[in-house]
């Protein structure tokens, strides 16, 4: 069944439709204090603390992460025992999707579904992931590839802690830097501080455009937050069509000839 573009707004609860802004959205519309809470994962559980990862005193990989090629990246990620987190997995959960994308979108962690399937986004929040790609005329797998801050999952679907982000850092940035995307999109605070170690707000975040070694970085609400939070869909939405641009700009940059 293929869906209208105004049904795929109403799928996404984003009705009546609204008009796109000629600027990236206003950073500062909103009280700071109302986005400090997770944006994704049970709230309840991000509030217990939780014990430092714990290091371990495994042989290290005979590549460098760094310049691991995606065998070898799949590879060290499903037997990582880098951080804590790799207790209770049922099962390392590296991305899914192109692997010469155009867009990039980076979520927080797995969740029990995607513990148990081994593909990131495939539960209640994916499918509002998907809604919202569809919306954009993206869909799952064509140019588009979906990874996380950690790869496994954090148990009770608490967010990452620092250490834990830390830890699986250099396995996201090696993602980032094979996939060369043209634009990446953060969704919700933890996918912001891993990529680009940044702590405020994403009311003060959203609707600019950062980088990551020239490559178009954008700023987003995390779908498990936009579950809870049906109003901000339309801010989604907005941010969705800013990151839109910024990779039309990239793309016109990289081939003015063309145009
Ligand atoms: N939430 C995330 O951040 N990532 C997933 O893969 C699923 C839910
Ligand atoms: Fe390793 Fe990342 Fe899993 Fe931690 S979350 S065990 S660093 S793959």
């Amino acid at each position: 069944m293929k869906l209208s573009r105004e049904q795929l707004l109403a799928e996404m609860g984003i009705t009546p439709i609204w008009r796109a802004r000629t600027e990236g959205p206003a950073v500062s519309d909103q009280p700071v204090a109302a986005t400090d809470v997770s944006e994704a994962g049970d709230p309840q559980a991000s509030a217990t603390v939780e014990p430092p990862p714990v290091a371990k005193s495994l042989p290290g990989p005979a590549v460098a992460v760094d310049s691991m090629d995606w065998a070898e990246l799949a590879g060290a990620v499903s037997g990582c025992r880098k951080c804590a987190l790799c207790e209770q997995r049922r099962q390392a959960v590296l991305g899914v999707g192109d692997h010469d994308p155009d867009w990039l979108f980076i979520g927080e962690g797995p969740g029990a579904e995607e513990d148990a399937r081994g593909e990131p986004f495939v539960g209640q929040a994916g499918k509002l992931l998907d809604a919202m790609l569809a919306a954009i005329g993206l869909r799952r797998g064509e140019k588009v590839y979906i990874a996380n801050a950690v790869k496994c999952r954090p148990p009770g679907n608490r967010t990452p802690e620092a250490g834990e982000m830390a830890a699986c850092r250099p396995y996201l940035e090696r993602q980032v830097a094979l996939l060369r995307p043209k634009v990446i999109v953060l969704l919700g605070k933890a996918a912001v501080h891993s990529l680009l170690h940044e702590d405020k707000s994403l009311a003060a975040l959203r609707g600019q455009r950062f980088e990551w070694h020239g490559i178009p970085v954008v700023v987003t609400y995390h779908p498990a937050y936009l579950l809870r939070n049906l109003p901000d869909k339309a801010k989604a939405w907005e941010d969705l069509l800013f990151a839109r641009r910024c990779l039309r700009e990239a793309a016109m940059r990289e081939a003015p000839l063309l145009i």
